[in-house]
């Protein structure tokens, strides 16, 4: 059964026509890359999957469930999803051990511990410290952190690596595909940024087109199905 499948998704914003009949599916464990340039609608597919915006069109199905029928918005992310988006959202005032226990306590299923979050993404040295002194690295470190805190079934990473020079960037890769790996996350990125597509972690690789999904052929592993 697919973790979560989506069909004909059409969404258009006043006369652009951003997404277009788009399917996808993804099998639980299976890591999913999509690629495309700016303004391809990557971001419209993640916020209408998080719920954060409305399609015009299409059915949405989280484990055989339409994702309406999944309690609200926000009970629908939390119980569910990890989000990695370019808003790092954190509250400031707050340790990144409180961001993540206040995650936690909403949780259904009992959370990751957070030290073994902690240690694999280096932030034993500065969790207990406020968000708001903390440089941007280790803020998207805490956010990372948090978006598996949950242990959530499903990861959704826009374009993580955005701003990042090209250490960094493998570094924060590895990070999100080791932790997904390690608490049996499904992950879907997407990106701009070709190079990430030839990375050996990819069930499947798809390129938007027209508002579609397209294979892009470069299928270099089967997941955990
Ligand atoms: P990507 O993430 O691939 O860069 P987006 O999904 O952000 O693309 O945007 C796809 C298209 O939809 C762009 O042309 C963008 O300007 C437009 N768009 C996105 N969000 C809105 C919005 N809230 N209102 C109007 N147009 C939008
Ligand atoms: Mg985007």
């Amino acid at each position: 059964m697919s973790l979560l499948s989506i069909r004909g998704l059409t969404k258009a914003w006043e006369d652009a026509h951003v997404l277009q009949a788009l399917d996808l599916d993804m099998m639980p464990g299976q890591h999913t890359l999509v690629m495309g340039p700016s303004g391809s609608g990557k971001s419209t597919l993640l916020h209408i999957i998080a719920r954060l915006i409305e399609p015009d069109a299409g059915e949405l199905l989280f484990e055989n469930q339409p994702i309406q029928g999944l309690g609200s918005g926000p009970q629908y992310r939390r119980q569910n999803l990890g989000l990695i988006f370019q808003d790092v959202h954190l509250i400031e005032s707050l340790s990144g051990r409180d961001n993540i226990a206040m995650i936690q306590a909403h949780v259904e299923r009992s959370g990751a511990p957070i030290a073994e979050l902690v240690e694999p993404l280096g932030l034993a040295a500065v969790i207990d410290r406020p968000v708001r002194v903390l440089s941007r690295g280790e803020r998207q470190r805490v956010a990372l952190a948090r978006a598996f805190a949950g242990r959530p079934q499903l990861i959704l990473a826009d374009e993580p690596t955005a701003s990042l020079d090209p250490s960094t960037a493998k570094r924060v890769l590895d990070l999100i595909v080791d932790l997904a790996e390690r608490w049996n996350s499904t992950l879907l990125m997407v990106t701009h940024d070709h190079e990430i597509a030839t990375r050996p972690d990819w069930s499947q690789v798809f390129v938007m087109n027209q508002g579609r999904l397209k294979a892009s052929g470069s299928i270099m592993n089967t997941g955990q199905c």
